[in-house]
């Protein structure tokens, strides 16, 4: 069976955001103090998002992504990427911050996860806890390097801002020549819990600019369906370079996610403010038919980029990406 979408775009990718709470506050997704929390009851239990997960892999999901907050802070997170592991699915893959992901690495191995995004902004230390207002930044290292040697598939996702970190744009692509590791540029995006906005100065115009002043044979690299990132290729690199125009939007016309928050509202547009609650579904007994008919139908009524999703809703700002799961 396949999910397609009002606008005939397959929709075969789940991004379910496990918590929202974290331990670092990286200035682009909370405020210092960070946010209110939802209450612990107020989460999918781990049965509720197995549940979920069965019914949506029946409708034709085929590739899960965990997402958080910060998943590894999740009790009990790998046994539910265990019992997840059997469910069917093509891909298993996890977003995490990397700082308490290092104990876990040779049991993600041998789970066949398919790959882990490590969020890694800067190669410079103090750079680090400016930006995540923490010092982890030699743990995260420490993940980085034994990821690479487990050699399991790796991206680094970069938020790309202005004042912060754009002196480690071309810093962070030596690492791809070095290691196979592909390094992500995203375009800052105003979920930052903090009702702060506008545009980001670095858009994926002036992020790959940037690039070709450094690497001027860097070359385009043909797309996989559904990819939010462009891919380019330096020649020598093991990894590959790449730029997700995650505010400028111009990947929206084949995407394929669709979301679950933390507290199980589903969300088909990072952009929207959330269809429905499934969580409340199941807590008042609906049935696996009844849930899935409620997602096919919300599916059925998918805004067309994430422009028209935000047109769509009242209050954008002031979320953290931490309730989302990017
Ligand atoms: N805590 C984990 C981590 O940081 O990898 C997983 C959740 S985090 C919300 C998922 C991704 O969203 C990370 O790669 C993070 O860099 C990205 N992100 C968070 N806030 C963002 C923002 N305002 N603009 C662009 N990307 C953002
Ligand atoms: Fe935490 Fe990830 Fe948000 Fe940073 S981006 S505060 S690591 S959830």
């Amino acid at each position: 069976m396949a999910l397609i979408d009002n606008h005939g775009r397959k929709v075969n990718y789940l991004r379910l955001a496990v918590t929202d709470r974290c331990n670092l506050r990286c200035f682009y997704c909370m405020p210092e103090e960070g946010i209110d929390y939802v209450k612990r009851s107020d989460l999918l239990s781990y049965e509720e998002m197995i549940r979920l997960v069965k019914c949506l892999v029946d409708l034709g999901i085929q590739k899960l992504r965990i997402t958080g907050g910060e998943p590894f802070l999740r009790k009990e997170m790998m046994e539910f990427l265990a019992s997840v592991s059997t469910l069917g699915l093509k891909e298993i893959n996890i977003t995490t911050n990397g700082t308490l992901t290092l104990p876990h690495i040779p049991a993600l191995k041998s789970m066949g996860i398919h790959s882990i995004n490590l969020s890694l902004d800067t190669l410079d230390r103090d750079r680090f806890f400016a930006i995540t207002r923490r010092q982890n930044f030699d743990k995260v290292m420490e993940t980085f390097h034994a990821l690479m040697e487990a050699e399991i598939r790796t991206k680094i996702n970069m938020v790309v801002m202005n004042g912060k970190n754009t002196e480690d744009i071309i810093a962070m692509a030596e690492l791809a020549r070095e290691f196979p590791v592909d390094v992500r540029y995203i375009e800052e995006m105003p979920f930052n819990g903090t009702g702060r906005s506008g545009g980001p100065e670095w858009n994926h115009l002036h992020i790959l600019e940037r690039l070709k002043s450094a690497y001027p044979q860097i070359k385009r690299q043909s797309s996989k369906p559904g990819a939010t990132a462009v891919t380019f290729a330096v020649d020598g690199f093991k990894g590959n370079l790449g730029i997700i125009a995650a505010y400028s939007r111009t990947f929206c016309g084949s995407c394929n996610r669709l979301r679950i928050t933390p507290q199980g509202m589903i969300r088909t547009c990072l952009y929207d403010e959330g269809i429905f609650n499934i969580r409340d579904m199941m807590r008042q007994g609906a049935s696996d038919q009844q849930l899935k008919d409620a997602v096919v139908e919300a599916v059925s009524r998918r805004a067309k980029d994430g422009f028209e999703a935000e047109e769509r809703r009242l209050n954008l700002a002031s979320e953290s990406m931490s309730t989302i799961g990017g």
